[in-house]
């Protein structure tokens, strides 16, 4: 019992087989790849593509989606941690890894056994590099990340001269990648701080070259970027969200996205129907009550899942080709639905939390707006707890 409930919770494949609940999240791995070829066609044949699939591809499954996006032709993968260049490693992936928050002080073995590339952003990283590399007789590639103005990680573009003379000295380091990330390239107000941001790299990348370095990557842009600043693509692009068709609260707003498809879909189905009189309560705290006879849905999806609690009263979900609002809060499991205008509802009914049917949609962006945050938080949020099944 211990053990399969174990499996459960540290083993998303293993959940998968082990899953009796109707509850899970479809991956539509054509869908991803279909957006990727759009982003190839927009960059063209000169500009690379490094997917990224940090945080395990935004919910949506890092090694499966890695392994299609390779097979269509991504040049690099981005990650946060080392740690996820590994997983991808121990699953067959060959391209080159970027690791864009750097590495911890004792993980400088783990780049080198699995060759994955850190961000660095300060000195002592790559002396650190330096001296674990020399060791070995080994020389290491690192991108070197600028903050151009998004006061995150980077080495401040203003301090790029002062970085690059003193990076010479590691000799068993190359510096092989400058990037920086921008703050606000899906706000069209603030296209003049994009640009700005776009002039700094450019000195800083000016900077190192006459500092002796010769970076092969030049790369700046983030998803909205890509779409929407050309001019800024460098040699590479690093695109997440539109892979995963996530785009209507992280492009420009005047982008039509319709063009990527959906990733993710989220299903769950009917576990109990019954009829509930006029003027019961329902759920914690009695916030909802019939204001006629009603027919109520229990649905084995909460907050835990991923089903975030904002959809109270406020949500809705599909059943039938018709959407049924949540009704009173969402918990910790469980969630109710009015299906009272649902024709033909039944038990075991499939309930769409995120996707689509027909012209009826709920995208993640949706509900993102509900729980006023952004749909990568919504896929992210999607817990371990609901199976990823790849289609
Ligand atoms: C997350 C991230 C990206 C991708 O951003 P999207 O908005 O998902 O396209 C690109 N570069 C860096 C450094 C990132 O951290």
């Amino acid at each position: 019992m211990l053990d399969s409930t174990q499996n459960l919770i540290t083993n998303k494949d293993q959940a998968a087989k082990n899953c009796h609940r109707p509850t899970c999240a479809e991956i539509s791995l054509d869908s991803l790849a279909s957006n990727f070829r759009i982003v190839k066609e927009l960059v063209g044949a000169s500009v690379k593509v490094m997917a990224v699939v940090k945080a395990d591809a935004y919910g949506h499954g890092a090694v499966q989606c890695a392994k299609r996006l390779e097979a269509e032709g991504a040049d690099w993968f981005g990650v946060a941690l080392p740690e996820e260049g590994v997983e991808l490693r121990n699953a067959g992936i060959t391209r080159p890894i970027l690791c864009f928050g750097g590495f911890w002080r004792g993980q400088e073995g783990l780049l080198i056994e699995h060759n994955l590339v850190p961000a660095v952003y300060r000195l002592d990283m790559l002396g650190e590099l330096d001296r674990v590399a020399r060791r070995e007789s080994r020389v290491l590639d690192v991108h070197v990340k600028i903050d151009t103005g998004m006061g995150r990680l980077g080495v401040r573009y203003d301090a790029a001269t002062e970085f690059a003379e003193s990076a010479r000295v590691f000799k068993n380091i190359r510096i092989d990648g400058l990037m920086t990330h921008f703050a606000s390239a899906d706000e069209p107000t603030l296209n003049e701080f994009t640009k700005t941001q776009v002039s700094r790299y450019e000195s800083a990348l000016q900077q190192f070259e006459a500092k002796g370095f010769r970076p092969s990557f030049h790369d700046l842009c983030n998803s909205a970027a890509t779409v929407s600043h050309p001019f800024a693509y460098g040699n590479m692009v690093r695109p997440g969200g539109i892979l995963y068709g996530l785009w209507r609260d992280i492009l420009q707003p005047s982008v039509n996205g319709e063009a990527f498809q959906n990733v993710m879909s989220v299903y769950s189905s009917i576990a109990l129907l019954k009829r509930v009189p006029k003027g019961d309560s329902l759920g914690y705290g009695c916030t909802f009550r019939t204001s006629r006879d009603s027919v109520i849905a229990t649905l084995p999806i909460g907050y835990h899942d991923g089903f975030v609690r904002a959809n109270s009263n406020r949500g809705r979900v599909i059943i039938r080709g018709h959407y049924a609002p949540v009704v009173g809060r969402v918990s910790m499991d469980l969630t109710i639905v009015d299906v009272t205008d649902v024709p033909g509802v039944r038990l075991d009914d499939r309930a769409i939390i995120i996707g689509e049917d027909g012209a009826l949609s709920i995208h993640a962006e949706e509900m993102a707006k509900l729980a006023d945050t952004i749909s990568y938080e919504i896929t992210c949020g999607i817990s371990g707890r609901v199976p990823r099944v790849y289609v």
